[in-house]
C-alpha cells in the first residue's frame, strides 16, 4: 500500500536537438526501411511486430555507416596512418540504435520515416537489447573510448570477446539477488558483419622443442596438443557526424571440426559433440567478476584466446600493408584495458621471436615501444595472477618467455641502489609468497613504455603503493589519464531535453566541442534558465516514476529530491553506509514527522557479483529496508526506498536524467576513477561524496558549494586503519549510528529473523575494513546540509547548473586526445 501526493503522468519524449529534416531525407529514410522490412526481414507493414521494425531500422541505418566506414578504412591504408588497437576483454556497449543514428545525424529523418509508417520510433528503442559484454565501469569505458576514438577520427580497432550471454540479467525475488543467463543474441544481431573468411588458429598445451641453429643460436618450437578456432563479428563504430568509422571486432570461438564423425556414426551423439563444446565454452559467457580476478583456468582460455587472435589479425594487417614487421611501433600503438590482455606482452615476444626470427633484444625493444597498459585497480584481490603451473601446461612457450622476461628484468633491478631481497621480490614477475605466481600486472608494466592510471589520485596511488618499486627500475613510463565519458550518449541521447536548453544557451557548438559548455557560467543565476531546467529535469523525473511504478508497483512524487546510487553492489562503493543514513532518516521522521522535511526518494540500482555473498545481502537489506519505509504511513510523502532491478546502460540513461542527487561514496582510495560520477554531474546532479577517484578532479572544478564532500581522505583512511578496524569506540560516540544498527539487528526489517543481517553488522562493528561507521556522522550531516540547500530553489539551481557548466572536462574527447597524444603518437581531428 503506497500514496503518493501526485501521479506519475506520461510525457512526450523531448526531440533531438539535430536540425530538422528535409522531405527528401524523410523519404528516402522510408523507402530504405520498407526495403529492408521486405527483402532483409521477410515481412510486410501489416504482419510486422516492433521486433521486425527495428531489425529493419537497424539494418538501413547501418547502410548509412558501411560508405563511411569502407573510405575511412581507406584513407587509413592510403595515409599510412598509425592505428591504435584496444584491448579488452569487456565492452559494456548498451543500445546501439539511438545511438548510431544521432552520431550519423539520422535521429528526425527515421522518426518521421516511422511515424509516416505508423510507427512511433520510441517503441523501438526499447525492442533492442543490451549488448551487456561488460561488467560496469572498465567495460563502459571501452565504449566511450571507442565512440570518441572515431569521433576523432583516430582509426582504431577495439578487440574483444563476442559473449554468447554477455552480463547476468537480475531478477530480484523476495528481496533476493538471482542471476539469469542473459540472451542478447537469441533474435541475431543487426549490427554485426560475420566474416567467416577470417579465421586464426589459437593453440594451447602441448610442449616445446628447442632447435640448435647452425649458428649456435637455440630456436624453440611449440607444439601445441589443442587447436580452436577464433572467427571475428565486426560492428562499425561511427564517429560523431559520421566523418570516421571504426570497427569492434569481436572473437568467437569454434573448434576446428564441428564434430568427431566417425563417434557420431557409432552411435555416441553426444561424446561427437565434446570437442565442440570444449572450444565454443571460451566465448560463452562473460565473468561477472568485477573488481576481482575469476580463478578460473578458463578465464585463462578466455584471455589468451583473445590476444593471440588479436595479434596474429594485427600483425598480419600491418605485415601485409607495410612488410616489416620491425616498423609496428611506428604503425600501431596496443593499448591493454587492465591486465585481462596482459599475456600480450609473451605472446608478442613469442611471434616476433620464434615466428618471425627477431633477435630477442630488437623483439623486446619492439614490443615495450608498441605496447601501453592502463590499471584500474589497488585491489589487491583484483589484480591478476595465474598459478605458475597453469600456465606452463597451458602456455608452456609464453612461461618460458615470461622466466626469460623476468631474468634480464632482474639482472637490471639488482644494479639500483635500493636493491635488496626484498626489494628483489616485490618486483619478480613471479610471486613466490603465494605457492609460485606470475603477476599480470608486473608483466603488463615491463612489457609496456606507458602505464596509466585512471584519476589523479588514482595514477599517484600506482605510483606509491602497487607500483612503487617497479617505478624505480622503469622511472617515466607511470602516467595519468583520467577517465571520460562519450557527452554524445550521456547527455545528447540520454537528456535531449536538456541538450535542447544547452544548445539554446551555448550555442549548436556544445554538440561538438564539451568545453563550450562553460558559456552557460555568465547565466547561472537567471531564473527563466532554472525554470527550463526544472521543466526538464522534472520531465525526466515522471517518466523514471512512471518506469519504478510499471516494474516496483511503488508511487513516488517527481518533486521530491531523487537521491540516486547506481553502480556494480560492492563493499567499498558503501552502499550500505547510504543504508544506514536512510534508516537514520527514517527513525528521525519518525520521531518528528512534522518537522519540515525535504521528500526523498533513495533509488538504488546494481547487480552483485554471484559470489559475492556481502554485497548480495546488502541488496536484500536494501530491499528489506524500502519493504519497511514504503508500507510506513508515517513517512509515506517524506521518503521512499526503490531497489531498481537489472542495472545496465539503459537503465542508466533513464535513472542519471532524473537524478538530483548523486552518490558517490567509495572508502577513500579505492575507487580507481569512477565514471558514474561524471554521467550524474554532467546532467545537472549534484554529488554527495568523498574524495576519492574523479570526484577530486570533480571538486577542484565544480568548487567547494557545489559540492557535498564529507568523511575521511586517503590519508586519514590509511591511519585509520592501522589503528585498527575494531569500531566499538566510533558506534559509542554516535548515539544516532547506535541506534541504526540496533534497530537491524533487533528484526525490524527482518521480521522473525533478527539475525539475516548478523554478517553485516559484525564487520560493521568488529571488522570495518570500509570504514562505514568512521564516515556516518559527516555523512549524515552532509546530507542535511543537501537538504538545506534544496529548500533554496534558486541556490539548488544555480549549483546545478554550475554542475553542467563545469564538467566539459571530463568528456572521452579529452581523455582520448591525451592517449593519443600522450601515449599513442596519433594525430586527431577535433570531433566538430
Ligand atoms: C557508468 C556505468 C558504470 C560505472 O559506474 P561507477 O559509478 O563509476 O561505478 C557501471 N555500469 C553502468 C551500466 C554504467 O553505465
Amino acid at each position: 500500500m503506497s500514496i503518493s501526493t501526485e501521479d506519475a503522468e506520461a510525457v512526450e519524449p523531448a526531440r533531438s536537438p539535430a536540425a530538422t529534416p528535409t522531405e527528401a531525407q524523410i523519404a528516402a529514410a522510408r523507402d530504405a526501411i520498407n526495403a529492408k522490412l521486405t527483402y532483409a526481414v521477410g515481412k510486410n507493414a501489416v504482419t510486422a511486430s516492433d521486433r521486425d521494425w527495428f531489425v529493419a531500422t537497424a539494418l538501413a541505418v547501418r547502410d548509412r555507416m558501411v560508405d563511411p566506414w569502407i573510405a575511412s578504412s581507406k584513407a587509413t591504408y592510403a595515409e599510412g596512418r598509425k592505428r591504435v588497437y584496444y584491448l579488452s576483454l569487456e565492452f559494456l556497449i548498451g543500445r546501439l540504435l539511438f545511438d548510431a543514428m544521432n552520431n550519423l545525424g539520422l535521429t528526425e529523418a527515421f522518426r518521421a520515416a516511422l511515424g509516416d509508417l505508423g510507427v512511433d520510433m520510441e517503441r523501438l528503442r526499447t525492442v533492442e537489447p543490451d549488448a551487456a559484454l561488460g561488467n560496469g565501469g572498465l567495460g563502459r569505458l571501452a565504449a566511450c573510448f571507442m565512440d570518441s576514438m572515431a569521433s576523432l577520427s583516430i582509426p582504431a580497432y577495439g578487440y574483444g570477446i563476442r559473449y554468447d550471454h554477455g552480463l547476468f540479467r537480475q531478477v530480484v525475488k523476495g528481496g533476493w539477488q538471482q542471476e539469469y543467463p542473459e540472451t542478447w543474441l537469441s533474435f541475431g544481431n543487426p549490427w554485426q558483419f560475420e566474416r567467416p573468411e577470417v579465421v586464426y588458429d589459437i593453440q594451447f598445451g602441448g610442449s616445446v622443442e628447442a632447435i640448435m641453429t647452425p649458428s649456435g643460436v637455440a630456436r624453440y618450437v611449440w607444439h601445441a596438443a589443442e587447436t580452436i578456432e577464433a572467427v571475428p563479428y565486426d560492428t562499425p563504430i561511427p564517429g560523431w557526424r559520421g566523418r570516421h568509422v571504426n570497427t569492434l571486432r569481436l572473437w568467437s570461438a569454434r573448434a576446428v571440426d564441428p564434430l568427431r564423425l566417425d563417434a557420431f556414426n557409432s552411435g555416441d551423439h553426444i561424446g561427437a559433440l565434446v570437442e565442440q563444446v570444449r572450444a565454443e565454452t571460451i566465448s560463452k559467457i562473460l565473468y561477472p567478476s568485477d573488481e576481482s580476478a575469476a580463478g578460473q583456468e578458463l578465464r585463462l582460455r578466455q584471455e589468451y584466446f583473445f590476444v593471440s587472435a588479436s595479434l596474429q589479425d594485427l600483425i598480419h594487417r600491418h605485415t601485409r600493408t607495410y612488410g616489416d614487421i620491425r616498423s609496428l611501433p611506428d604503425k600501431v600503438a596496443i593499448q591493454l584495458n587492465d591486465t585481462h590482455p596482459a599475456i600480450s606482452v609473451a605472446e608478442l615476444m613469442r611471434i616476433l621471436v620464434d615466428l618471425r626470427e627477431i633477435p630477442w633484444d630488437e623483439a623486446w625493444d619492439i614490443t615495450v615501444r608498441t605496447l601501453g597498459y592502463t590499471n584500474h585497480t589497488l585491489l589487491p584481490e583484483a589484480l591478476e595472477t595465474w598459478p605458475v603451473p597453469l600456465l606452463e601446461r597451458l602456455l608452456p612457450r609464453q612461461m618460458q618467455i615470461i622466466y626469460l622476461v623476468n631474468a634480464i628484468h632482474l639482472e637490471k633491478a639488482k644494479k639500483l641502489p635500493e636493491s635488496n631481497d626484498r626489494f628483489l621480490s616485490s618486483v619478480s614477475l613471479i610471486d613466490e609468497n603465494n605457492g609460485r605466481r606470475v603477476r599480470m600486472g608486473h608483466l603488463a608494466f615491463i612489457g609496456s613504455h606507458s602505464i596509466n592510471g585512471v584519476s589523479a589520485l588514482h595514477s599517484d596511488l600506482v605510483k606509491k603503493t602497487i607500483f612503487h618499486d617497479l617505478d624505480l627500475v622503469y622511472p617515466g613510463r607511470v602516467n595519468n589519464k583520467t577517465n571520460g565519458i562519450t557527452f554524445r550518449r550521456w547527455l545528447h541521447e540520454a537528456n535531449p531535453g536538456l541538450t535542447r536548453i544547452l544548445v539554446d544557451t551555448c550555442g549548436p557548438e556544445i554538440l561538438d566541442d564539451a568545453t563550450v559548455l562553460d558559456r552557460l557560467e555568465p547565466r547561472v543565476g537567471d531564473t527563466a534558465l532554472h525554470d527550463a531546467f526544472g521543466a526538464v529535469r522534472r520531465n525526466n523525473k515522471v517518466a523514471l516514476a512512471k518506469l519504478i511504478r510499471d516494474r516496483l508497483d511503488i508511487r513516488v512524487n517527481p518533486n521530491a529530491l531523487f537521491d540516486v546510487q547506481i553502480k556494480r553492489i560492492h563493499e567499498y562503493k558503501r552502499q550500505l553506509l547510504n543504508i544506514l543514513e536512510t534508516i537514520a532518516l527514517y527513525q528521525a521522521m519518525r520521531a518528528q514527522p512534522h518537522k519540515e522535511w525535504v521528500p526523498r526518494v533513495k533509488i538504488f540500482a546494481g547487480k552483485a557479483a554471484a559470489s559475492y555473498h556481502q554485497a548480495k545481502l546488502i541488496i536484500k537489506l536494501a530491499n528489506d529496508v524500502a519493504q519497511v519505509v514504503n508500507s510506513d504511513p508515517t513517512v509515506r510523502d517524506l521518503l521512499k526506498v526503490v531497489f531498481l532491478p537489472n542495472y545496465n546502460v539503459s537503465l542508466a540513461e533513464m535513472i542519471i536524467p532524473a537524478a538530483d542527487l548523486s552518490e558517490q561514496i567509495s572508502t577513500a582510495g579505492m575507487e580507481a576513477s569512477g565514471t558514474g560520477n561524471m554521467k550524474l554531474a554532467l546532467n545537472g546532479a549534484l554529488t554527495i561524496g568523498t574524495l576519492d577517484g574523479a570526484n577530486v578532479e570533480i571538486h577542484e572544478r565544480v568548487g567547494d558549494d557545489n559540492i557535498f564532500i564529507f568523511g575521511l581522505t586517503t590519508e586519514e583512511v590509511a591511519a585509520r586503519r592501522a589503528a585498527g578496524i575494531d569500531a566499538g569506540d566510533t558506534i559509542a560516540k554516535s548515539r544516532m549510528l547506535a541506534d541504526v544498527l540496533e534497530a537491524i539487528e533487533s528484526g525490524i526489517f527482518s521480521p522473525g529473523e533478527p539475525g539475516r543481517f548478523a554478517a553485516l553488522t559484525t564487520a560493521l562493528r568488529h571488522h570495518d575494513y570500509f570504514l562505514v561507521t568512521a564516515d556516518f556522522d559527516s555523512y549524515y550531516a552532509a546530507q542535511r546540509d543537501v537538504d538545506a540547500l534544496w529548500l533554496d530553489r534558486a541556490a539548488w539551481w544555480k549549483a546545478s547548473l554550475l554542475n553542467t557548466a563545469r564538467v566539459g572536462w571530463f568528456s572521452s574527447d579529452r581523455t582520448i586526445a591525451e592517449y593519443a597524444k600522450e601515449i599513442w603518437n596519433v594525430p586527431v581531428r577535433p570531433a566538430g
